[in-house]
């Protein structure tokens, strides 16, 4: 029922089927930098870029664009491994561009002896500068036109190691004077001694994104190589580059062609590495699996299931227009799909007490309890139906009792009479309070003509409640979760987006009380808890609940 919106990227990939442009082959790439975890931005770039593959016949490589040593760890690549077998993607065997660093020195050495490329001396804030910007002309380095002799012998001693970092770089020589910036001498290669997770310290060197992207993308047979538009500008270097390698070596396959898309963003939320680190760093949210981050871990954690997350994608399609999609789409995605799969529970958040006054108790004088059979899962029969026990003590939500009601008010209020779900009707026939006039208790009487819920007389009662049972109530905690930033374009307003934050998006219940069945909850598993949401069992931690979503509805479009 949900339409799939327009993807150009789809019907670019089939215009050079027809066309045969590479050769009839299609192969993409996810090519994250191992210096952080996804978040749902790189969530729709792998969407993509797997999708095509997957429909096409085609390849998707998960490449690591490892080249700056300083801020990647394994830690990362193994977590990102992860989260895409999570997402719908598992990975046989990841590429790194690393592997390809001997390949790319040799390209670089060929450039300098065809004076394509040379070693400049200049401070990074000098070469900067000369760069100019548009409308200003660039100014050439002096050592621009140095001998290439000199060149390579610089170069050979900068992989050698005879210079510290911020020493002399290797640059493309192209054009200082073009229109795009990216074209002014962009640098190939900088010094870094630093420790590669995977390289050690065997390279001093290491080249640029732009040096290194269409260059991997090449080795591996990249076809469409899709990015978002901030590389747009990019584009005329990722060509340079390659053109110049085919005349002069040649392409083990077609020549590949980046093509950029619409990244994407969310309301209420931020979807960059940067900013994330930075909630995490200020000590805003536990870590990068906080279920209120849009990383994958996150929202995994929440209990998002991937597969809503792959419709969301499909859904909002794939176009070349910036734009933000709102949060309550995306969570209809997760919420329809979780009103398909999940066990409905009855938890009681705020508990308190009720007391049926009428109640039998046993010959022996034990408590006498009884059985209510509850339907797991309305929208399946197959999910069968599960025994709850029922007796004269149980737990009802604060606010599902109302001593003095608004009107309007349904719920149980004195002298009301309500349905138990699954269980009896029951009336308020009083109730207890404090010193302080807080209820403490509610005391009511039950139809026993009424078991499974309904009377026979054909009564009618305006509420169902849900309760749990005191003598069998399990004890859980619940975090309930607001959105991280109350603004729905963080930062608009300051152009700070902590400015928007929300400080009390998350409210921790303790001493919530549950039905047994919901102490065989997996980790990881997410249930319904009747009336109040999806709740996602923690990983780690035994009966704690995070709140995925609640039940109603909150997408107009
Ligand atoms: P960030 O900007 O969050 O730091 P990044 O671009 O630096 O992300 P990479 O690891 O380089 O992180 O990203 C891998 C791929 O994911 C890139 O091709 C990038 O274009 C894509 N990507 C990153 N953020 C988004 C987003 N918000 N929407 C769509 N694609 C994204
Ligand atoms: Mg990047
Ligand atoms: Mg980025």
């Amino acid at each position: 029922d949900h339409p799939a919106a327009a993807n150009f990227v789809r019907e670019l990939v089939i215009a050079d089927g027809e066309q045969q442009t590479f050769g009839g082959r299609v192969q993409t790439r996810f090519p994250p930098e191992p210096n952080g975890y996804l978040h749902i931005g790189h969530g729709k770039a792998i969407t993509i870029d797997f999708e095509l593959a997957r429909e096409f016949d085609g390849v998707c490589n998960l490449r690591f664009d490892d080249t700056n040593p300083e801020s990647e760890d394994t830690t990362y690549v193994d977590a990102i491994i992860d989260d895409l077998a999570w997402l719908g993607y598992p990975v046989d065997k990841a590429l790194y561009a690393s592997d390809y660093f001997e390949q790319l020195y040799t390209w670089a050495v060929m450039f300098i002896e065809n004076d394509l490329a040379y070693v400049d001396e200049q401070d990074g804030d000098t070469i900067s500068e000369q760069r100019g910007g548009y409308g200003n002309p660039g100014i050439e380095s002096p050592f621009r036109n140095r001998p290439v002799a000199e060149s390579l012998d610089l170069f050979r001693r900068m992989r050698a190691g005879d210079f510290d970092d911020g020493g002399p770089v290797l640059r493309a020589k192209i054009d200082m004077q073009h229109e795009n910036m990216q074209l002014r001498d962009p640098i190939m290669y900088r010094i870094r001694n630093a420790e590669h997770h995977r390289t050690g310290d065997a390279w001093k060197i290491y080249p640029t994104y732009d040096w290194a992207h269409g260059q991997s993308d090449a080795i591996e047979g990249v076809t469409h190589s899709l990015c978002t538009l901030e590389f747009d500008s990019h584009r005329a270097l990722y060509d340079w580059y390659l053109d110049r390698i085919r005349e002069l070596d040649g392409l083990p396959y077609e020549q590949p062609r980046q093509t950029e898309f619409a990244r994407l963003e969310l309301t209420h939320t931020v979807t960059s590495k940067r900013k994330l680190k930075q909630l995490i760093d200020d000590g805003i949210v536990d870590g990068w699996d906080d279920p209120r981050l849009p990383t994958l871990r996150g929202l995994r954690k929440r209990g998002y299931p991937a597969e809503s997350i792959r419709e969301f994608f499909e859904f909002i399609g794939v176009s070349r227009t910036n734009s933000r999609n709102e949060i309550e789409l995306l969570e209809s995605f997760v919420r329809r799909r979780l009103n398909a799969i999940t066990q409905r529970r009855m938890a009681v958040l705020r508990p308190l007490k009720v007391v049926i006054t009428n109640w039998p108790s046993n010959d022996d004088g034990s408590m006498h309890v009884e059985h209510m059979e509850l339907v797991n899962n309305p929208e399946n029969a197959d999910d069968g139906t599960r025994q709850v026990p029922f007796s004269g003590e149980f737990w009802i939500e604060q606010d599902d009792f109302n001593a003095d009601p608004p009107p309007k008010y349904y719920r149980l209020t004195p002298g009301r009479e309500v349905r138990l779900r699954g269980a009896y009707f029951v009336t308020c026939e009083s109730f207890d309070t404090d010193a302080d006039g807080n209820v403490t208790q509610v005391n009511v009487t039950y139809d026993p003509e009424t078991k499974g819920g309904n009377s026979p007389d054909g009564r009618k009662v305006k509420s169902t409640m849900h309760w749990v049972s005191t003598a069998h109530a399990v004890d859980a905690s619940v975090a309930l979760y607001e959105r991280l930033f109350s603004a729905e374009v963080p930062g608009e307003a300051t152009g700070d987006v902590m400015d928007d934050l929300d400080a009390n998006s998350r409210e921790l219940l303790t001493g919530c009380k549950v039905e047994p069945a919901l102490a065989d909850t997996a980790p990881g598993d997410v249930v319904q808890f009747e009336r109040l949401g999806y709740f996602a069992h923690d990983p780690e931690q035994s009966m704690l609940f995070h709140r995925t979503v609640g039940l109603r509805d909150e997408w107009a479009n």
